[in-house]
C-alpha cells in the first residue's frame, strides 16, 4: 500500500477497503519509523491529520468524494496551515503558528486531503540541499550519506521513502526539481501564476512557483488538477479556463519532436548522469519523438541572473521579518533599533543572511544599473532563447542535475560549487516556463538521475504526457529504496 498510486489508493477509499483514518494511521506510522533517520518532518499533528481523515471518510460515505479525498499529502513548510506551525525552515520563524491557510491549503482541504505534516525545508527555501534549514539537514533515503538536494528536499524525502504518497514543494530556481531528481521521484513546477502563491511565504517573488512531487506523472497530474486555480489575493495569478491535466496522458507520443540543446550536453555533465539521460532520449526515439538540436545560448548567464535578482527580491520580502508582529523577537535588546538587529542577527543563518547581503547591495544606489537593471535585460534575452527553441520543438530535454546528489557536508562551506547544481533548472523560473523532473535510472554510487523536461507555457497536460507514456514502458518511478524501510 505504501507504493500505491494515488488512483488505486483512491479505489481502495471508494471501494471502502480502507478508510482515510486507517490510510492516514498507516503512513504516520511509517513516518514515525523513518523520520528520526531522514529528517524528513518538521511538524507532525497526529490528531488533525486524523480529524482531517474522519472527515474524509464523511465525505466518501456520504457521496462526495474527489479523486484525492482522503489521501495523504505532505505539505512543505513554507505553505501557511491554519494551526500548523509554519517555520520555513527557519529560527525566524519556529514559533509562528498560522493563523489562515495558502490558497494551495486550501485548496487541498475543500478536496479532502489530509495533511500529514509539515516538510523540512532549506531556510526560506534557499539552498540546493537541505542543508540550510535551522530544522538540521533531510538525508537521501537512497544514501544516507547524500543529500536529498534542495529547497524541497523533505519533500522528496519523504516521497521516495513512501512515508507519504504526495507532497507540495516550492520551486525558485529549481527547487522541485532538483531533490525529486536526486531522490528519484517525479516533480512539476507549472507556468508561473498558474499556483496561487497567496500564503506560500516569499523567497523571490518573481520566481517562486508551488508544484506537485508524486512518485509518478500520473499522480502529479492528479494534483495539478488541485493546485492550480485563480486567486484574486496573488496579483500576478492567472486568470484561466480550468483544465482536466490528466486528459492527455494516454495519447500515443508519435510527432514528439525532442529538442536537445547543444550547451546542455557540453562538458560539465558527470558521464554517469549523461549515459541515464541518453537511454531516456533512446527509449523516447523508440516511443516514435523525433530529436531537434536546439540552442540557448544564454544559459550561461541564468546563474548569475538569478543570483542577483533572487536575493534583490528576497532582501525586500524578507525585510517583513523585524520581530516585531510575529516569529523570532531577541531577547535582550537596548532600544528598538537594537531590536531589529538583534533579531534579524540571531533569527537568520548564514545563507539567508548573505542572500539579503547581496540582495541590498544590487539594489543600491550606483549599484542598480550595473547588476539589477543588466540581470532584467538578460532574464529576457534567456526567456528568447526558449521562444526560439520552440519554433523548432516540442519540449525541450537535459538533465535535472548536473550531477547525482553529493554527500552531506560536501559542498556546504562553498556557496559557488552550491550555487552551480541549479544550472539547468534555473532558466525555466526566470522565463517562467513549466518544468519537471522524472527519474530515468540511477549514476554513481547507485544515486538517483532525473531527465529535465521543459515545456512551453501551459504545456502541461502534454509534458505530463510525455511522462508518462516513458513511465509506461520503464519502472525508475516505481523503485523505492527498499533496503530502508522494508526491514522495519
Ligand atoms: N537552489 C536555488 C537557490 O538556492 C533555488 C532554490 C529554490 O528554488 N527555492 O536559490
Amino acid at each position: 500500500m505504501l507504493n500505491a498510486s494515488l488512483k488505486q489508493l483512491a479505489t481502495q477509499l471508494l471501494e471502502k477497503k480502507i478508510s482515510s483514518v486507517e490510510l492516514t494511521e498507516a503512513f504516520l506510522k511509517h513516518i514515525k519509523s523513518l523520520n528520526p533517520e531522514l529528517n524528513a518532518f518538521i511538524t507532525i499533528n497526529e490528531e488533525m491529520s486524523l480529524a482531517q481523515a474522519q472527515v474524509a471518510d464523511k465525505m466518501i460515505a456520504s457521496g462526495q468524494a474527489h479523486p484525492l479525498t482522503g489521501i495523504p499529502v505532505a505539505q512543505k513548510d513554507i505553505f501557511c496551515a491554519t494551526g500548523w506551525l509554519t517555520t520555513c525552515g527557519s529560527k525566524m520563524l519556529s514559533n509562528f503558528v498560522s493563523p489562515y491557510d495558502a490558497m494551495v491549503i486550501e485548496r487541498f482541504n475543500q478536496v479532502g486531503a489530509v495533511n500529514i505534516g509539515k516538510t523540512n525545508m532549506d531556510e526560506f527555501a534557499m539552498g540546493s540541499s537541505n542543508e540550510t534549514s535551522y530544522y538540521g539537514p533531510v538525508k537521501n533515503p537512497w544514501d544516507t550519506l547524500a543529500v536529498p538536494g534542495g529547497s524541497s528536499g523533505g519533500s522528496a524525502c519523504a516521497v521516495a521513502a513512501r512515508m507519504v504518497p504526495a507532497a507540495t514543494g516550492t520551486d525558485t530556481g529549481g527547487s522541485i526539481r532538483q531533490p525529486a531528481a536526486l531522490c528519484g521521484i517525479s516533480g512539476i513546477k507549472p507556468t508561473y501564476g498558474l499556483v496561487s502563491r497567496y500564503g506560500m511565504i516569499a523567497f523571490a517573488s518573481s520566481l517562486d512557483q508551488g508544484g506537485p512531487m508524486a512518485k509518478s506523472a500520473e499522480d502529479l497530474a492528479l494534483l495539478l488538477n488541485v493546485m492550480v486555480g485563480f486567486d484574486e489575493r496573488d496579483s500576478t495569478s492567472l486568470q484561466r479556463e480550468p483544465e482536466d491535466y490528466t486528459r492527455d496522458l494516454e495519447k500515443p507520443l508519435g510527432q514528439l519532436r525532442i529538442g536537445l540543446p547543444k550547451e546542455y550536453f557540453a562538458k560539465g555533465m558527470s558521464n554517469n548522469v549523461a549515459s541515464a539521460v541518453e537511454a531516456a532520449i533512446a527509449e523516447y526515439r523508440k516511443l516514435g519523438a523525433t530529436m531537434v538540436e536546439v540552442s540557448l545560448p544564454n544559459t550561461k548567464l541564468s546563474i548569475p541572473v538569478y543570483y542577483v535578482l533572487a536575493p534583490a527580491e528576497a532582501s525586500s520580502n524578507l525585510s517583513r521579518f523585524d520581530g516585531v508582529r510575529y516569529g523570532y523577537r531577541a531577547s535582550r535588546y537596548t532600544d528598538l533599533e537594537d531590536m531589529y538587529k538583534k533579531t534579524r542577527a540571531e533569527g537568520f543563518g548564514a545563507e539567508v543572511k548573505r542572500r539579503i547581503l547581496i540582495g541590498t547591495y544590487v539594489l543600491s544606489h550606483g549599484y542598480y544599473d550595473a547588476y539589477y537593471l543588466q540581470a532584467q535585460k538578460l532574464r529576457r534575452l534567456i526567456a528568447s532563447d526558449f521562444t526560439e527553441a520552440f519554433k523548432q520543438c516540442d519540449v525541450i530535454m537535459g538533465p535535472t542535475s548536473p550531477a547525482v546528489a553529493f554527500n552531506l557536508g560536501e559542498r556546504s562551506n562553498d556557496p559557488l560549487q552550491m550555487y552551480l547544481s541549479d544550472i539547468y533548472t534555473i532558466a525555466a523560473n526566470l522565463a517562467g516556463l513549466p518544468a519537471m523532473s522524472i527519474p530515468v535510472g540511477f549514476g554513481d554510487k547507485n544515486r538517483p538521475v532525473g531527465l529535465h523536461i521543459v515545456g512551453n507555457y501551459f504545456k502541461e497536460a502534454r509534458m505530463l504526457n510525455i511522462a508518462h507514456q516513458y513511465q509506461q514502458v520503464t519502472d525508475w518511478h516505481l523503485r523505492a529504496p527498499v533496503g530502508l524501510f522494508e526491514a522495519k
